[in-house]
């Protein structure tokens, strides 16, 4: 304590001078033989012990931080690895050598987690409740597909209470390719931390289709002057705002104040199409005098979002039937989505079914998804996990927490919240 109040009156005396100096017209450069004189003065009175206490201070202090920071999301590789650039001076200091053993010891504190993994959706989240519930002809569809903003902060909220975490897809299992370069695909167990339960999340869409205009949803997704994903949302009386409007910031907002929710970084994955554009840019549109920037908005923003732990995944290109549209418009479908968005996102391994609608496991659309590169597929069952792994492919159910589910049937997901205490008062009846 002594130590740092001797330092602040260091620095407080030099500031206090060299503002002096400058107040009297004198120019910074000539302040310098001011600020050597200090130390000089001083410099007798700082023994070994202040000069380690400063040093402590400055190189190690964020180190450690740092250290810290990555093992709260469970990145004790990285954070044992941090720790390598601890001065020597300081490497048998009681803190650096007990986050390095906690660090070891979180590392091997995983366990294999057995049964089938949740997987739960979202579409777009409702912001203004006045407006999506107005009685036209959408309000009854929105009430039983999607969410609002308040039913998300407070599903995030149960979740963690409840011990999810969020994890990667690719945790399902583990790929290996052999000398002929065939892939095989082998179900595993996913490593948690003990007494955490994985959970894979996905939002749909993420359009912004011109259907929800006016109809108290976000507008796109933006990138704000940090660098951060967030949306622009335009209210009732055309004041915009920028803010968490949807699943995708809102999740990386609880994870920056809740590290412990993911693992190592995981968020969860976008399920684009491609017919009206992405992220709330039209890129669909050849005629569209701002097609090029668009573009360049949805490439950046896709890759901070990569970067942050989110993973982008086909919803199709038209939202069409998987099911039931010929083989023909399949293929017609995927190339236009991995030309038109694909180009601009990235490939994915990962298929998420328009309408949860699933195709044959084996079919000839099956094998020509895989030939394209998927390996997940995501359908639709709300009442019970499911997850099979087999001739190479990952098929996984999802589970939509919206105002149906909520409604309707509560009891399916009560393993993962509690629907009375999460839906928003403001629902109207489900017609
Ligand atoms: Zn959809």
């Amino acid at each position: 304590m002594k130590k740092k109040h001797f330092r602040k009156w260091m620095l407080l005396t030099a500031s206090v001078l060299s503002f002096g100096l400058t107040a009297c017209g004198v120019a910074p450069q000539e302040t310098e033989p001011a600020a050597t004189e200090i130390p000089e003065e001083k410099e007798p009175e700082l023994s070994e012990e202040e000069l380690a206490a400063i040093r402590r201070e400055e190189t190690l202090v964020p180190i450690l931080e740092e250290a810290k920071g990555l093992a709260e999301g469970y990145f004790y590789e990285e954070a044992i690895e941090k720790l390598q650039e601890v001065p020597e001076e300081f490497a048998q200091d009681e803190d650096v050598t007990a986050a390095l053993s906690a660090y070891n010891e979180g590392l091997s504190s995983f366990v294999p987690y057995e049964q089938p993994v949740r997987h739960i959706f979202f579409h777009s989240l409702i912001v203004d409740t006045d407006l999506a519930f107005d009685g036209d002809h959408m309000s009854n569809g929105y009430n039983y597909w999607m969410t609002t903003t308040e039913e998300c902060q407070a599903i995030l909220e149960e979740l963690y209470a409840n011990n999810y975490i969020l994890i990667d897809i690719h945790d399902l299992c583990t790929e290996q390719t052999d000398e002929a370069g065939n892939v095989t695909l082998t179900a595993a167990a996913p490593l948690v931390p003990e007494g955490k339960i994985p959970l894979v999340l996905s939002v749909d869409d993420v359009s912004y289709y011109e259907y929800m205009k006016e109809d108290g949803f976000p507008k796109r997704l933006i990138l704000d002057e940090n660098g951060d994903v967030k949306n622009l949302y335009i209210d009732q009386n055309g004041e915009e705002s920028i803010g968490d409007y949807d699943v995708m910031p809102m999740v990386d907002t609880f994870v920056r104040e809740h590290p412990d929710f993911s693992l190592r970084g995981a968020k969860g994955i976008i399920a684009a199409t491609g017919y009206e554009g992405t992220l709330g840019y039209r890129v669909n549109d050849p005629e569209s005098p701002t097609l090029e920037e668009d573009k360049e908005a949805v490439r950046k923003i896709a890759e901070r979002l990569k970067e942050t732990g989110w993973l982008f995944a086909s919803h199709g290109y038209g939202h069409r039937h998987t099911a039931s549209i010929s083989y023909n418009s399949l293929v017609e479908d995927t190339t236009r989505w991995k030309n038109e968005i694909a180009s601009l996102v990235g490939d994915t391994d990962i298929y998420i079914y328009p309408y949860g609608e699933e195709i044959d496991y084996p079919s000839q659309k099956l094998t020509y998804l895989q030939s394209e590169g998927f390996r997940f597929f995501c359908g639709v069952w709300a009442s019970k996990p499911f997850v099979v792994v087999k001739d190479g492919y990952v098929r996984q159910t999802r589970c939509n927490l919206d105002g149906y589910t909520m409604t309707k049937r509560p009891e399916s997901v009560s393993d993962l919240i509690d629907a009375s205490k999460v839906l928003d008062q403001r629902r109207p009846e489900l017609e």
